[in-house]
């Protein structure tokens, strides 16, 4: 079955233009972690086209390596033959969820998240409300006083301890509309991403992303049916899911008729940048994915072309940059947040060591493979200390929770802290705000 599946999906062309150089293998975070060919680009890609030739039977071992995959791509910009692994994993993750059967309870759980909670964001609001009485009304402190919690596995009680104070509100309700007008001279009309779990859990960001677009002189425009990007869904196997959203998605901005689409979360703008792709056999869609996934920018690649540094207050702290593993290999968007950090007047920029390298979280990766995830992070906070940064700055939210608890667990708390590449910006941004939140 799961033969079959692998067959109807892998892209066979692609798979066949690995030609073994094995160029990948230093950049791969679980190679380098185990040693195994089995747990490198190239291993993974053997065993997938062994799958295809019908030389092998995927078994257990199969699955279990290609799970391991971090999915960070860290693989494809060393790759001399351009390899999309990017699409492989997924297309094998597919496969291999098509052909397998969960517990019921694991049923339950995906069917939940990915179909009945984040594709619908009233519901993620409720959920952020939830949340938000749980944290403010006393329960969280009695739970925690009690030892509640001591019977979550630790990923889980480490990620309460960090999880941020959470929204009922999304942003739209926060500036009251969907039209933010740009300060001064209007100079682009910018569709703005807000993300299902962004605009729950760091809405903060979000209405900074809003204000410094609109001082940047660009009318925002947060197109009111927008969804979940679809990424999470992707990435554990759920294509078909990740399709419906994304046509979703294109529907939503193609009506705004913006200049750029604006995502403020490496992970999400990298799967807004691929809906071309996802939507490639798509007849009724392809044209519009492709006008979509031709305007897609990070937040930082705009306010690079539009911000002037000089303006900005003095910051007198060093400051450190971990890129998202999303935004570096699926944006291809290196320079422009290390530029926008060293123009910080007063600040100290000092470059981390392996900031290239995945933190571990990888969406949901530090929750289902916590032992990799673990020791990657311990990794990260070796070269992250020795920065002795005051801040350490990232720009997508998975990264930045991971980096949170990696300084939680160093016992970094009060020397360092771990900031969003928008609100550092607007921190240092002088302008007032020039607009008028409801709250
Ligand atoms: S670098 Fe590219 S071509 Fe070389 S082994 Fe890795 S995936 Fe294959
Ligand atoms: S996506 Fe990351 S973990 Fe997976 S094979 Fe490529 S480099 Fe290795």
């Amino acid at each position: 079955m799961l033969k079959e599946a692998l067959e109807k999906k892998l892209d066979y062309d692609e798979l066949s233009n690995c030609m073994r150089c094995g160029f990948c293998q230093p950049a791969c975070p679980t190679f380098r972690e185990t040693g195994y060919e089995a747990a490198s680009p190239r291993g993974r890609i053997a065993l997938m086209k062994a799958v295809a030739d019908g030389v092998m039977e995927p078994d257990k071992d199969f699955v279990d390596q290609m799970n391991l995959c971090l999915g960070c791509r860290a693989c494809e910009p060393v790759c001399p033959a351009g390899v999309p692994y990017g699409q492989l994993i997924e297309q094998t993750r597919e496969a291999i969820e098509e052909a397998q059967e969960h517990p019921w309870w694991v049923k339950a759980v995906r069917r939940l998240a990915f179909f009945h909670l984040f594709p619908h964001q009233k519901r993620m609001y409720q959920l952020g409300g939830l949340l938000r009485f749980y944290q403010r009304s006393g329960v969280q402190k009695a739970v925690r006083k009690l030892g509640v919690l001591s019977i979550l596995p630790k990923q889980m009680r480490e990620m309460e301890a960090i999880i941020p104070e959470a929204s009922s509100k999304g942003i739209v309700d926060y500036f009251g509309g969907t039209v933010i007008p740009a300060v001064g001279e209007r100079k682009y009309r910018v569709g703005m991403f807000h993300g299902c779990i962004m605009d729950v859990l760091f809405n903060e960001t979000n209405r900074n992303t809003v204000r410094l677009l609109s001082e940047a002189g660009c009318e925002v425009i947060i197109a009111p049916d927008q969804v979940c990007c679809g990424a999470l869904h992707a990435h554990s196997g759920e294509r078909e899911q990740a399709r419906h959203l994304a046509r979703k998605n294109v529907a939503a901005f193609h009506k705004a008729d913006v200049d750029f689409i604006v995502s403020n979360a490496g992970g999400c703008g990298a799967m807004l940048l691929e809906y071309d792709h996802l939507l490639a056999k798509d007849a009724l869609w392809q044209e519009k994915a492709q006008w979509f996934a031709s305007r897609v920018k990070d937040i930082s690649e705009v306010l690079t072309r539009l911000v002037e540094p000089k303006e900005w207050q003095s910051l007198s702290q060093r400051i450190t940059y971990q890129s998202s593993c999303h935004l570096r290999n699926g944006m291809k968007v290196t320079k422009e947040p290390v530029s926008l950090l060293q123009a910080i007047p007063g600040a100290t920029y000092v470059q981390l060591r392996e900031g290239d390298r995945c933190c571990g979280s990888a969406g949901i990766y530090n929750l289902v493979q916590p032992e990799m995830a673990g020791s990657l992070l311990d990794e990260k906070m070796g070269h992250v200390a020795a920065t002795q940064a005051d801040i350490l700055v990232t720009s997508n939210p998975g990264c930045l929770l991971q980096m949170k608890a990696g300084i939680h667990q160093a016992g970094l708390e009060g020397k360092m802290e771990a900031v969003h590449i928008v609100d550092l910006l607007a921190r240092v941004q002088q302008e007032e705000k020039p607009l008028s939140p409801l709250e």
